[in-house]
């Protein structure tokens, strides 16, 4: 069985050191150790960003695809082989601005791949732009006055998109991360973790520090938290403006998109003389 060690290859990540993004990778490599995934079983598909880089550092199968496009993308790659874990990445600019509609339209969808997001609130390659996450009143070089506009809340969107998995993370806690991770990997449809991730050189105010005195816990805060109720889910998100860590949401009743497509799902496929047998299947 593959150790984490083994989804590493020899591409050194040009991320500025202290980026949140290393901590991403590095969770998302032990998760697929962890769930006892080999690199060929794995494809990570990104979007474009500083983020977007990080199909290049995994050794999986990869593909760094276009501005907001990695989820068109992963979901073809799904669509098209099954007994691949997928997962998708991009930042906050590229999985919430223009990605959006790709995103909205993921998540009802429901295909079994995870999209990882790694939010730092600004533009980061493009040198520190207001982006959808970005706060109102956050000076940068497209706002000098301060963000007029206000802040999106993608959990809050994809709350009522009909999500079915719902988590969110901080890249400093390795050990909620990767286990979200393993989680989003497990759920049987789509898996949404956006994860905090600071981006050192050019946010200035979301930083390492005001993430740890800012975010609330689930886990740590309210062990009694149900995360099959999805009302319950919606207030905890707007009681702690977004803030949250944890898993927030997740319906195991709804299928897979792939699951409910006649003449895709397994009955449909082992009726068709595909020397497909019941063992091929449990690999799924
Ligand atoms: Fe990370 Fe920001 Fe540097 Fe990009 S610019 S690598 S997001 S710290
Ligand atoms: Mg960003």
């Amino acid at each position: 069985m593959a150790t984490f060690k083994e989804f590493r290859n020899n591409v050194k990540p040009n991320w500025c050191p202290g980026c949140g993004d290393f901590s991403i990778q590095a969770a998302i490599q032990r998760a697929a150790a962890n769930v006892g995934l080999e690199p060929e079983e794995l494809a990570v598909i990104s979007g474009i960003g500083c983020s977007g880089r990080i199909s290049g550092y995994i050794n999986a199968y990869g593909l760094h695809g276009i501005h907001g496009r990695a989820l068109p993308i992963a979901q073809g790659v799904k669509l098209a082989n099954r007994e691949l874990t997928v997962i998708a990445s991009g930042g906050d600019g590229d999985g919430f601005a223009i990605g959006m509609g790709h995103t909205v339209h993921a998540i009802r969808r429901n295909l079994n791949i995870t999209y990882i997001v790694m939010d730092n609130q600004i533009y980061g390659l493009t040198k520190g732009q207001t982006s959808p996450r970005s706060a109102e009143g956050f000076k940068t070089k497209s706002t000098p006055e301060g963000s007029i506009e206000s802040t999106l809340s993608p959990l809050e969107i994809a709350m009522s998109a009909g999500a079915t998995f719902v988590a969110q993370s901080f890249s400093s806690d390795l050990k909620q991360l990767t286990a979200l991770i393993e989680a989003g990997i497990k759920h049987e449809g789509f898996s949404l973790i956006n994860v905090f991730s600071p981006c050192v050189t050019f946010n200035k105010i979301n930083t390492y520090d005001w993430f740890k005195e800012n975010i609330v816990n689930l886990e740590q805060q309210f062990p009694d938290y149900d995360p099959t109720n999805r009302i319950a889910a919606m207030n905890k998100i707007m009681e702690t403006n977004g803030l949250l860590t944890g898993l927030i949401y997740q319906n195991t009743q709804r299928k897979s998109y792939e699951d409910m497509i006649s003449g895709f799902g397994k009955e449909a496929l082992m009726k068709q003389d595909l020397s497909l047998t019941e063992e091929h299947f449990n690999k799924l």
